[in-house]
């Protein structure tokens, strides 16, 4: 029984030190250094060791113990950051996750301080309140009225079949209780849509086979092959329960006519769900707004704050042209969680999302955009976005490489052929061989994937630290391992 009350009594007393500012200190001073030492590009971008390796520099025992703090931030330091990826390193190109900024990074443990679960109005009277708003403020950007409104998601995937459930809820209001029935709508997405889509209507209970695909063209939904598919589904009798157009798509960041797809959704009354997740940070931006004209038409619009309003993860947001939508999504009731008056708007975003713990990312975003206003976030996002644009002029003046797009956001998809003296078949084991030596030797990092069945390499510009020069090095490093590699 002592040996009992001992240990309480010291695991109180840690409790309390760790309290103390000395200690938030030790943390403090740890991510300042990793801030610091990644700036000027010295170092490695991500690690050379494989995951056994790792995984058994972990495989101790559970300690019995606990540990000074001091010990384990020092642990931090040389087995956590040491071999993590670098993404404040600025030859860090590779997937869309941001170098997250540092005034939101510092919120973090504020948020975890607070630990206020947004489920509910009276466990977080706050944060739920900011949420809200910053939601609606958001809304008000894409020129939606007074009834719109939204929840923060854990990303886009969670976004948009949330999104899905509602427009399932608008299209089949019995699908709830009774579920979809043998003869499902379609979703129709673009050839090059996120995969959360094909997911979405596959949990949903449409079955896979009820997402369509519309054939691109030039790494966009091919406008006219949408109209042909809905005039035949039309024609069929089958119904469409929503398009989901992409604004910013993953592999070339290229954005959909939203106009034209709007036209044609508002004509047919079909829900026009956007899958912003990647680009809808382009509203913030005078300079690339008009790359998401047209969205209004959607009534409903999945953005991570955590992709291009560079906030660290998680903090995605599901906007919606009607608020009441989304209540109708998750038409449960819950008596011990949910007792709000019905003839006004409830507060509890449990009402709203999929998730019922919910941590306050909103209180981080509230704090990225008070500290670097509207504008300054549309200058990173544009700072982001020239990035990928020099990249591309510097691609253009040179014989080795080839673009295979035009960027309209960050993200720059391009391909080695030195003196095109290969075949495809050759150039794509080249490219594939290419980005793992470059990735494995540390001095950038960059990802790859197959673009109308050739495969290229791919860069995104997610970190406001990398300047021309860094992408004139990365060029330069990847023509020699390639000419290494054409010549094996
Ligand atoms: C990143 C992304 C997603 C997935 O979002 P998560 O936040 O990773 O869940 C979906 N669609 C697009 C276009 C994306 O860029």
């Amino acid at each position: 029984m002592s040996a009992q009350l001992d240990r309480s009594a010291a695991a109180l007393e840690a409790l309390e030190e760790d309290m103390s500012s000395a200690s938030g200190a030790l943390f403090v001073d740890l991510i300042a250094g990793y801030f610091s030492a990644t700036r000027d590009g010295d170092g490695q971008v991500s690690t050379p060791r494989t995951a056994g390796e790792l995984a058994a520099r972990f495989a101790d025992a559970l300690p019995g113990e606990g540990k000074p703090l001091a010990d384990i931030v020092r642990r931090l330091a040389t087995d956590v950051i040491a071999d993590a990826n670098q993404l404040m390193h600025p030859m860090s190109l590779g997937h869309q996750v941001a170098a997250p900024l540092p005034a939101a990074v510092w919120s973090e443990s504020l948020i975890g301080a607070l630990n206020q679960s947004t489920a509910i109005w009276e466990m977080s009277p706050t944060a739920t309140v900011i949420e809200a708003q910053l939601v609606r403020a958001l809304t008000r950007l894409i020129g939606w009225g007074d009834e719109a409104g939204g929840t923060f998601t854990s990303g886009g995937t969670e976004a948009t079949f949330s999104a899905l459930l509602a427009a399932r809820a608008y299209a089949m209001p019995a699908a709830w209780e009774k579920g979809v029935g043998d003869e499902p709508p379609v979703v129709l997405c673009g050839e090059h849509a996120h995969y959360c889509v094909t997911r979405a209507v596959a949990q949903l209970g449409l079955g896979g086979r009820s997402a369509l695909a519309v054939p691109s063209r030039n790494w966009k939904m091919d406008i006219s092959a949408l109209r042909e598919m809905l005039d035949s589904l039309a024609g069929a009798g089958t119904n469409v329960m929503a398009v989901v157009a992409t604004a910013g798509s993953t592999a070339t960041g290229s954005f959909d006519d939203l106009a034209a797809i709007g036209e044609l959704c508002e004509a047919r009354g079909i829900w026009l769900h956007v899958d912003g997740a990647h680009g809808a940070s382009a509203l913030l931006s005078p300079a690339h707004r008009h790359r998401v004209r047209g969205l209004a038409y959607a009534r409903s619009l999945a953005w991570d704050a955590h992709k291009m309003m560079l906030m660290p993860l998680a903090a995605g947001m599901l906007l919606v042209r009607d608020e009441a939508d989304l209540a109708q999504a998750f038409s449960q009731h819950a008596p011990y969680l949910f007792h709000g008056a019905r003839d006004e708007r409830v507060w509890d975003q449990g009402t709203r999302s999929f998730l019922c713990s919910r941590r306050a990312d909103a209180i981080k975003v509230w704090v990225g955009i008070q500290r670097y206003g509207v504008s300054g976030l549309a200058a990173l996002y544009d700072v982001l976005c020239d990035s990928a644009r020099a990249l591309h002029e510097l691609i253009a003046a040179r014989d080795d490489f080839v673009a295979m797009h035009e960027p309209e956001t960050n993200i720059l998809c391009f391909r080695w052929v030195g003196d095109r003296s290969l075949g495809d078949g050759a150039l794509d084991a080249v490219n594939l061989d290419l980005r793992m030596r470059y990735n494995r030797a540390g001095h950038g990092w960059i990802t790859t994937t197959v673009l109308g069945d050739r495969r290229v390499l791919r860069v995104t510009v997610m970190n406001s630290r990398t300047k021309r020069g860094h992408l004139c090095a990365m060029l330069e490093e990847l023509s020699r391992e390639a000419l290494v590699l054409a010549e094996r």
